[in-house]
């Protein structure tokens, strides 16, 4: 469903109205287009003391072809950048800053001192007003729970405040995210950063990701444009919604993708299949057959690569007037059936090593919601199935991540009353709902071969909504 709102709060006249009456001035966001690049400006760098990644972004960058500059904070990133092939120079001249810039990098991973946190306050005061619009700010750090020392651990926790209170501070539809790097998982920066950094992750924010050391394959695509070239890729509820734009953001991206949903969607589920050049499998994914039925397409495909578990009903009531079918199919479909479904694919081999299992769960798992107990209990069980079987997949070398989408615009929220409706758009930093396409672009990041560090992670797509913050 479109949003009006945002046009008229960015028309010449509606921009006077809502600044004169205080409302909130959405912006538009931007959002991936193939003509563009990675990063549409400059990216400045600062850092705390003893940055260790400094070698591993100036390869990024190089690879991204991204210009950079330095802030104060972090002189010696000329020399590291031009060893690199980078162009570079120094933001801001003594205390007058700089040109506006697109993003801010900051490697915290050094930091094992409070006592160090004024480089924090030097960078992001400098800078925070000269961000431009829709800009984006990574903060990279050492996962707390990798630190030997309390003091190290203490200071790479505090991060995680910074974040996102400067998410909420910055305003003009900027994302701000925090990266724990675990020592060893270096290597793996890449493809975290070009998600983070780009208009992929336009309704991302305040969230904090874990890369650790991958577990199976995790290599940089021959081609960053089309990362899931010659990858197989399943879809669940893919006839329309979030699931049809999933799928489609696959297809961008290179992927070969089978398209399922239950048999009474065929209509819609064929056209998706095949405006994308991929397979319709009409199914029933909460039948007890499912399991049995999909590792035999998956085996008659040579093996699928990724599992994209959306397919998600609601059945709600409050508890004491739901039924008990209602509660049985919500867990049922939404949860037990990933849990079967992922088991009987790894068993039987049809997942590929380098496999990616990614699941939808929602802020309703993370926050709750009035006449929602089944759907809130089947969507955090989504994150503790993601968490939980995390490690026992890396033995197969399949990583599990979920997104958790907040309010996103679709047939499900446009049916929502007006005011419910309303609340749900504006009560995050973004002051709007987000897209099919917001969650699709997480979802591919998650996806990609070159995220083989990422798994466990439940990544919010909500615009920092302060439900469940
Ligand atoms: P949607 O429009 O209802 O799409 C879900 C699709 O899954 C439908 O085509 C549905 O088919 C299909 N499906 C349901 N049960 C199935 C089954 N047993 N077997 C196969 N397919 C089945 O929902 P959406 O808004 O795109 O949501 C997609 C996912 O995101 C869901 O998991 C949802 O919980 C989650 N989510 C959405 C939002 C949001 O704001 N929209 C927020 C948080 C989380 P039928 O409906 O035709 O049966």
């Amino acid at each position: 469903m479109h949003d009006s709102y945002i046009d008229f709060a960015n028309s010449p006249v509606g921009s006077r109205i809502t600044a004169l009456l205080g409302l909130p001035a959405p912006l538009p966001l931007e959002r991936y287009r193939a003509d563009q690049p990675v990063i549409k400006g400059t990216v400045l760098l600062g850092a705390g003391a003893n940055p260790q990644l400094l070698g591993t972004l100036a390869a990024a960058f190089q690879s991204m072809g991204a210009q950079t500059l330095a802030h104060r904070t972090l002189p010696q990133w000329t020399a590291v950048a031009n060893q690199a092939g980078l162009m570079t120079g120094r933001w801001g001249v003594e205390d007058k800053p700089g040109e506006k810039v697109k993003a801010l990098v900051f490697d915290a991973t050094g930091m094992d001192d409070s006592a160090q946190s004024d480089a924090l306050y030097q960078f992001f005061h400098d800078t925070a007003r000269s961000v431009l619009t829709c800009g984006r700010v990574v903060v990279i750090g050492r996962p707390p729970e990798s630190c030997s020392a309390p003091r190290q651990a203490t200071v790479q926790r505090a991060l995680e405040g910074l974040t996102r209170a400067l998410a909420k501070e910055l305003k003009r539809a900027i994302t701000v995210n925090l990266v724990y790097v675990a020592p060893g998982a270096e290597s793996q920066l890449e493809s975290t950063l070009r998600f983070m950094l780009s208009p992929r992750c336009a309704y991302v924010s305040a969230q904090v990701v874990r890369i650790g050391v991958p577990a199976g394959p995790s290599t940089a695509p021959a081609d960053w444009k089309l990362p899931l070239a010659g990858k197989k890729v399943l879809v669940t509820g893919a006839s329309r919604g979030i699931g049809a734009s999933i799928a489609e953001v696959m297809a961008r991206e290179g992927a070969e993708v089978i398209c399922l949903d239950i048999p009474q969607a065929r209509a819609g589920l064929d056209e998706v299949a095949t405006k994308l050049g991929g397979k319709a499998l009409a199914l029933d994914i909460g039948s007890a057959e499912a399991p049995a039925a999909l590792v035999a397409a998956a085996k008659a495909d040579g093996g699928w690569d990724v599992v994209i578990h959306n397919a998600g009903i609601t059945r709600d009531k409050t508890i004491a007037n739901m039924k008990e079918p209602l509660w049985q199919s919500v867990v049922n479909i939404n949860l037990s059936t990933q849990e079967r479904i992922n088991e009987a694919l790894v068993a039987a081999g049809a997942l590929k090593a380098g496999g990616r299992i990614i699941c939808v769960s929602s802020i309703s798992g993370i926050a709750g919601n009035l006449g929602q107990t089944n759907y809130a209990f089947s969507k955090a069980g989504v994150i503790g199935m993601v968490q939980s079987t995390a490690p026992e997949l890396a033995r197969y070398g399949i990583t599990i991540n979920a997104v958790a989408p907040g309010f996103i615009e679709t047939q499900m929220t446009a049916a929502v009353p007006f005011a419910i409706r309303e609340a749900g758009r504006r009560m995050n930093s973004m002051g709007q709902g987000g897209l099919p396409q917001d969650v699709a672009e997480a979802i591919a990041w998650f996806a990609s071969p070159a995220s083989g560090g990422l798994s466990g992670n439940v990544v919010r797509v909500c615009g920092q909504s302060l439900i469940g913050a």
